[in-house]
């Protein structure tokens, strides 16, 4: 598969629904999860895709397109349910073909309309009902020994929606990542937190059993932060570099990552020179093209589309250049979305 039909895919999206989908919450959703030419793929679903994926083979314009894709199969995890009665499947999901991944708190004090971030859409997963609100570390404990033997999961992402504590959701993340190394020590697990106030919580974290950290900021440039998170953006990128490069301290070099992403407005000459400067303080940057989806104020308001596919193009290529130049490569992280790749064509490119 060429990189330009893969960033294609990445944008357009699919028509058609595989096995193993998600609807509403953090972070690039509304997607079908597939395996294309091996490697996972986070594709957005999109009724008006010229990609259309028959349940075999994926056409374009009617005409076979010559990917090799296998849907991946409904994990056997999800038909089981706590002691309380709660589906798994509500308690984590499967990404790809072998990331569980939760939102430990699926509520977030930014969510206010005049706050929140315009891409996102964490508490309309919970609206819909298909997920509950405070994940319990031991459910998380037994999703994650369950996804382990019957489905083969490799590794775990944690991520949080922010609390109004000065810890802004750290803490809980704690608590699950401890019990969930209680049941699978050997399972690695990547969290997901806003710089938290008190830099120590990062140590908390690793002391817990953390394996890797992604500290998001989405963007470098101060005036689409405040365009697209109004809230967030309170939070400086002093506060973010500070929590940076205690990460990389605690966690180690490459270890700590961040979602950069494409198509919100920012210059991608600077997007790229501010990519590179992370990845030489020790931080990934994880590039990733802005997904619009419905339930979002991005699509309901703004009516904001997808970016250019030539500016992902490049953004991830430059990007993934430099990281083969100093030796970072995201096949070396333990665990997170990076070591995942599937909603980012940044591996495609030798990221
Ligand atoms: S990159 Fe992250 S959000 Fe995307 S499928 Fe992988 S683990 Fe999930």
């Amino acid at each position: 598969m060429t990189v330009s039909t893969r960033v294609d895919l990445a944008l357009l999206g699919i028509r058609g629904t595989p096995p193993v989908n998600r609807t509403g919450g953090a972070g690039p959703t509304d997607d079908g999860h597939f395996l294309i030419d091996g490697r996972s793929a986070a594709i957005p679903r999109n009724p008006n895709s010229p990609f259309v994926f028959d349940g075999d083979r994926v056409m374009y314009d009617g005409v076979d397109a010559g990917l090799q894709v296998e849907s991946i199969a409904r994990p056997r995890f999800y038909d089981l349910t706590t002691d309380d009665g709660v589906p798994f499947e509500k308690i984590a999901k499967l990404h790809g073909a072998n990331v569980l991944a939760t939102t430990v708190v699926q509520t977030c004090i930014r969510y206010r309309e005049d706050q929140r971030c315009r891409f996102c859409s964490i508490e309309e997963s919970l609206r819909s009902g298909s997920t509950v609100a405070v994940k319990k570390p031991a459910d998380l404990a037994a999703v994650a020994r369950a996804a382990v033997d019957l489905d083969g999961i490799t590794q775990m992402v944690m991520t949080t929606g922010t609390s109004a504590g000065t810890d802004r959701g750290a803490k809980h993340l704690a608590r699950c990542v401890r019990a969930v190394k209680a049941a699978v020590p050997h399972l690695p697990i990547q969290v997901q937190c806003e710089p938290p106030a008190d830099l120590a919580t990062i140590t908390d974290l690793r002391d817990a059993g953390a394996d890797a950290i992604g500290i998001h900021v989405e963007s470098l440039d101060d005036d689409v932060r405040r365009r697209w998170m109004p809230g967030k953006s309170t939070v400086s990128l002093d506060e973010y570099r500070a929590a940076w490069r205690e990460a990389v301290r605690v966690f180690g070099r490459n270890q700590v990552s961040t979602y950069l992403l494409v198509g919100l407005g920012e210059d991608p000459d600077e997007m790229i020179s501010g990519a590179k400067e992370l990845a030489d303080m020790g931080v990934y940057p994880f590039i990733v093209p802005f997904r619009p989806h419905a339930g979002t104020l991005a699509v309901d308001v703004d009516k904001a589309t997808a970016p250019d596919p030539a500016i992902v193009e490049k953004v991830s290529r430059e990007v993934a250049t430099h990281l083969h130049l100093i030796g970072m490569s995201a096949a070396e992280q333990r665990a997170g979305c990076a070591a995942c790749g599937a909603c980012s064509v940044l591996q495609n490119v030798g990221g």
